[in-house]
C-alpha cells in the first residue's frame, strides 16, 4: 500500500514538472499583452504583466522584483516604441541571453504595425514621450491581428514541441477575433465624425480606428501635464466648436477634464484602456465590447 501511494507521488511529482517544463514563462509589459499570449498559450503559457490597467505604463519603477520575474522569462512581451523606455531596458539588461533584443524572445510589438503620430525630424509636437511615434498601439483591434501572428511563431520558436497547439489556437483566435472586429465595426458605425478631447493620447489608435476626430488633448504635449493656459485655450476652442466626449484612462488625474467639462458642458468618460480597467474587462474581448459600449452610451446620451 504504501509503495503504491510512493509511486503516486513521485508520479504526480514527476508529471507536474513534466507541465512546468512544457510552460513558457511569459513577461509582458502590459497586460493587453499578458492576455494575448494567454488566448494563444493556453495553458502552455504562463503569463504575467508587469504593469496593472490603473498605473501609466510610461512611468513605472523597475523594481526588484520586476527584474527578478524578467530574469525568468522565457518570452518578453512589450509595447515597444518607447513606452517603457523608462524602465524596461534596466530589467532586459538584468535578464537572459533569452529575452535580449534581437533574440527571439524579445519581442517589440509596435514593430508589427503601422506606427502612427510619427513625428518628423524638426516637429517637437509630440514632445518627449512618444518620439518614435505613438506607442500605444493595441486599441486598434486589426493590429492585434497582426501582434497575435508574429506572437504565435514565437511561441513555437520557444517551444516547438506544442506548434501543433499553437497553430490550433492562433487559427481559433483569429476567427473569433475578425468575426468580433465585424461586429464592432458595424455597432460603431455611427459614431464617425463624433469629436473627443483626450488627457493623453492614449486613445489615437481607437479613434483613427472608428473614425472618431481627436480635436485636442488636456496635455498641451505627451507627458506634459494640463496647464491653466493650455485648458483655458481648450474652454475657448470648445466653446466655438463644441466636442462630444473628454475621454481618459484610469490612471489619468480626473481633475483637467472634470474642470474642463464642468466649464464646457462637455462629458467626460473614463475608458477601460486595457484588461482590468474597470470590472467587466476581463479579456481582450471584454475590453473592446466595454470601450464601445461606454463610447456608444456617452455619445447616445447627448
Ligand atoms: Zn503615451
Amino acid at each position: 500500500m504504501l509503495k503504491i501511494f510512493f509511486v503516486a507521488v513521485v508520479g504526480s511529482f514527476f508529471m507536474t514538472s513534466l507541465t512546468a517544463q512544457a510552460e513558457i514563462n511569459v513577461f509582458a509589459c502590459e497586460p493587453e499583452w499578458a492576455a494575448l499570449a494567454q488566448e494563444l498559450g493556453g495553458d502552455k503559457v504562463q503569463s504575467f504583466s508587469a504593469t496593472h490597467a490603473k498605473q501609466n505604463p510610461h512611468f513605472i519603477r523597475a523594481r526588484p522584483s520586476l527584474i527578478a520575474k524578467a530574469r525568468r522569462a522565457d518570452l518578453i512581451i512589450c509595447s515597444g516604441a518607447g513606452l517603457e523606455v523608462g524602465w524596461l531596458p534596466i530589467l532586459v539588461q538584468k535578464a537572459g541571453a533569452a529575452v535580449q533584443p534581437g533574440a527571439v524572445g524579445h519581442l517589440m510589438t509596435s514593430e508589427y504595425v503601422p506606427i502612427i503620430e510619427k513625428p518628423t525630424a524638426i516637429d517637437r509636437s509630440m514632445g518627449d514621450l512618444h518620439p518614435e511615434g505613438n506607442p500605444h498601439i493595441h486599441l486598434n483591434p486589426h493590429n492585434i491581428l497582426l501582434i497575435a501572428d508574429e506572437l504565435a511563431k514565437r511561441l513555437e520558436a520557444i517551444n516547438p514541441n506544442n506548434s501543433k497547439i499553437f497553430k490550433e489556437r492562433l487559427l481559433d483566435f483569429k476567427t473569433r477575433w475578425q468575426k468580433a472586429i465585424t461586429q464592432w465595426e458595424q455597432e460603431s458605425y455611427f459614431l464617425k465624425g463624433s469629436a473627443v478631447v483626450v488627457h493623453h493620447k492614449s486613445f489615437s489608435y481607437l479613434i483613427k480606428w472608428l473614425g472618431l476626430n481627436q480635436v485636442g488633448s488636456l496635455e498641451p504635449k505627451p507627458g506634459i501635464p494640463p496647464t491653466s493656459l493650455h485648458l483655458e485655450k481648450l474652454l475657448q476652442q470648445l466653446d466655438s466648436d463644441p466636442a462630444d466626449i473628454i475621454i481618459r484612462t484610469p490612471y489619468d488625474p480626473a481633475d483637467a477634464s472634470d474642470w474642463l467639462s464642468k466649464k464646457s458642458g462637455t462629458p467626460p468618460l473614463a475608458l477601460p484602456y486595457t484588461i482590468g480597467g474597470d470590472g467587466d474587462t476581463i479579456d481582450l474581448f471584454s475590453l473592446f465590447d466595454r470601450s464601445l459600449a461606454l463610447l456608444i452610451g456617452a455619445v447616445v446620451d447627448q
